[in-house]
């Protein structure tokens, strides 16, 4: 498929990241950026948009440190004595978007600062012999 065949839903948003590219949709009347893709642009409300591959970089704008996960991340072996963060980063595009942190110490969350600048990485995890790629982020 190519990219302007593909809907500008989040099962494409997905496809795209099993494929490890980090796309958004950007809108051609105004110029706004969108991660995950929208059709409807919020700023003009116009429908017009095409899709933009993102730089993965970007800069820590929350984050937070948890002890007691989704089932998810409980599976993946998180727990109290070894959380995980997760964060919201401010792409250098503008957008913002979520993922887990890694290559931090997440037990030590005074030591990661709101600004660091990271990079998007891409977590592949076996689910019941089947491949599920989410987004992440680790410090550059
Ligand atoms: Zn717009």
């Amino acid at each position: 498929m190519t990219e302007s065949e593909r809907d500008f839903t989040i099962k494409s948003y997905i496809d795209y990241l099993s494929e490890k590219k980090l796309m958004g949709s950007k809108c051609k009347n105004c110029g706004a950026t969108y991660v995950p893709v929208r059709k409807l642009c919020t700023k003009c409300y116009k429908a017009n948009m095409e899709w933009m591959e993102m730089s993965g970089n970007g800069k820590i704008a929350a984050f937070t440190s948890i002890t007691v996960g989704t089932p998810f991340f409980v599976e993946k072996g998180y727990n109290r004595d070894k959380p995980y963060c997760f964060s919201v980063i401010k792409l250098d595009e503008g957008p913002m978007v979520s993922g887990q942190l890694i290559g931090v110490n997440e037990s030590k969350p005074e030591t990661i600062n709101i600004g660091m600048p990271v990079r998007a990485t891409f977590i592949e995890t076996d689910i019941k012999g089947e491949t599920r790629v989410d987004l992440g982020f680790e410090p550059k």
